[in-house]
């Protein structure tokens, strides 16, 4: 055996690799156990770096020959564990890792990564990683690149930022060895703490969408509503009061009055929060008290918000494209074309609804493009990019723009007709009035708080200023969000 570890194990790496550990930093050859997916990708990724692997497995005759990349040896367990100069992944199911226990005394002192996911989102126990350490005390367990699918290993970063892997340990010497190997695996590591972090990485995989479910929910209760109301409004009264049949509309014509509907007030809602918070800190007169927990949430989701609104709009904007390519618009035209001619009429010019529907159209569409714009750099990529200067007038600014541009399209859309009865069928007034309720509220506390007597009072509670009954004594509740401006995307 000792003859056998005398003999490199692995060609030197090739010159342009750069070898990020050196083998005098004593790491160069890392060995990983299991010869599955993980181990494969992470393989192709280590070796594209310059690292020399080793993949211990149960059985390595039977690692089928071109699995691995050029340069990657198949060994035993024993034999890869041992070559391992460092670093160790362990990419087998933890239901298996007793059956590693025969590698104890090669791995001792040796950093074992644990790359495993948790199966589900469990309360208490010993995480997998925890585990692991127990069956090992004599290595350093760190647990890390569970975020990491085995195809984003493979794929590499080319699709701009790193992708984050979370890493945790108990010791900080193999942590540091594997934050740094992450980084030159193209990865962007979080140090997260101390092992006892660790099920709370293992279950950030089975998360779904944690911060995009009330957002989501609000979405859809709103969508409800507004279906739900012009159903009622525009097709199922209709039809009990004098059998009119409109049900052909609730596939098209009623999803697309519902979705600038939510579309708006879900962007309106982005920005309500910014003003209530506004409000609260000049009432109190500090901002070093924190806002109640449905605020904060509210603050902190006001991106998904942002998205959503764009979806809709998006949706809003295609499905208005398709409105005259539907039978029902052909049959409609038709039948108002041969009423013209009956009725002897040549020319049905309206001049005030050419100009309505020009201006709403135009409204609309400069209200998309700023809306497209917002959620660009909402992206990571483009808007860690912005200083803090340009993602504030792109969020804020721009952000407002789009509000005003999007109620202007609505309020176009309306005209006049709100002031005829005929618009409150059964007493009921149009979507879009219900619709401007709350943009029309945000715009116009907006533009109460640009007065100045306000601004400069809050710009200074914003620098740390605060009102007379709070400056003696003087308390800060610690971990307290207090400032509406420090949360990112469509501010206020
Ligand atoms: P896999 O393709 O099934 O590979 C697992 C490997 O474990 C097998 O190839 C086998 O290698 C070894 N193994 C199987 N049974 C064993 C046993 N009884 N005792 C010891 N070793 C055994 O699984 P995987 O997808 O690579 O996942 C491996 C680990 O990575 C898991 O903990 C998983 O949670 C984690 N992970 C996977 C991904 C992914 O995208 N696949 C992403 C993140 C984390 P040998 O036959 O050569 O011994």
């Amino acid at each position: 055996m000792e003859g056998d570890m005398k003999t490199p194990l692995l060609a030197p790496p090739a010159p342009h690799h750069s070898g990020l550990l050196s083998r005098d930093e004593g790491a160069s050859v890392i060995a990983i156990i299991g010869s599955g997916d993980f181990s494969r990708s992470l393989a192709i990724r280590l070796v594209a770096r310059g690292f020399r692997v080793v993949v211990g497995s149960r059985s390595p005759h039977r690692v089928a020959r071109g699995l691995f990349p050029d340069g990657v040896e198949v060994q035993s367990q024993r034999r890869a564990v041992e070559a391992a100069e460092k670093v160790v992944f362990v990419a087998v199911f933890p239901e298996y890792y007793p059956s590693l226990q025969g590698l104890k005394e090669p791995l001792a002192g040796k950093v074992l990564v644990d790359v495993s996911n948790a199966t589900s989102i469990k309360s208490g126990g010993p995480s997998n990683a925890e585990r692991l350490a127990g069956l090992f005390p004599q290595s350093s367990v760190v647990k890390g690149f569970n975020v990491v699918s085995a195809w984003a290993l493979q794929a590499g970063a080319q699709d701009g930022t790193p992708r984050q892997v979370l890493i945790c340990s108990d010791c900080s010497d193999a942590k540091a060895t594997v934050l740094q190997l992450a980084r030159g695996l193209g990865f962007s590591p979080v140090d997260m703490g101390g092992l006892c972090a660790s099920a709370d990485i293992e279950e950030a995989p089975l998360i779904l969408f944690p911060s995009w479910s009330c957002p989501i929910l609000a979405t859809f209760l709103l969508f409800l509503f507004f279906y739900a109301y012009s159903f009622i409004r525009n097709i199922l009264l209709p039809y009990l009061d004098h059998g009119e049949n409109n049900f052909y509309r609730l596939p098209l014509v009623t999803v697309n009055e519902t979705l600038p509907a939510v579309a708006l007030v879900t962007l309106a809602l982005v920005y309500l929060p910014g003003l209530l918070a506004a409000v609260l800190q000049l009432g109190r007169g500090t901002k070093y008290k924190r806002f109640p927990d449905w605020l904060d949430g509210w603050l902190c989701r006001r991106k998904q918000l942002g998205l959503l609104s764009f979806l809709c709009a998006g949706l809003h904007a295609v499905y208005s494209m398709c409105l005259t390519l539907r039978r029902a618009a052909g049959y409609t035209l038709l039948n108002a074309a041969y009423r013209q001619v009956k009725a002897g009429v040549e020319n049905s010019w309206v001049e005030q609804q050419v100009w309505r529907s020009d201006l709403y159209l135009s409204c609309g569409i400069l209200g998309l493009g700023v809306l497209s714009l917002l959620a660009i750099t909402s992206l990571p990529s483009v808007g860690s990019a912005l200083n803090w200067r340009e993602f504030t007038f792109v969020q804020s600014g721009l952000g407002y723009a789009a509000l005003t541009l999007s109620t202007m399209h609505t309020l176009f859309f309306g005209w006049d007709f709100a002031f005829f009865l005929g618009a409150y069928p059964y007493y009921l007034p149009p979507v879009f009035l219900l619709t401007l309720i709350l943009p029309c509220i945000v715009i116009v506390g907006r533009l109460f708080l640009a007065l100045p007597c306000l601004n400069i009072r809050l710009a200074k509670i914003r620098r740390g200023w605060e009102s007379a009954q709070h400056r003696a004594p003087h308390h800060q509740e610690a971990g307290g969000s207090g400032d509406a401006e420090s949360q990112p995307n469509f501010d206020v």
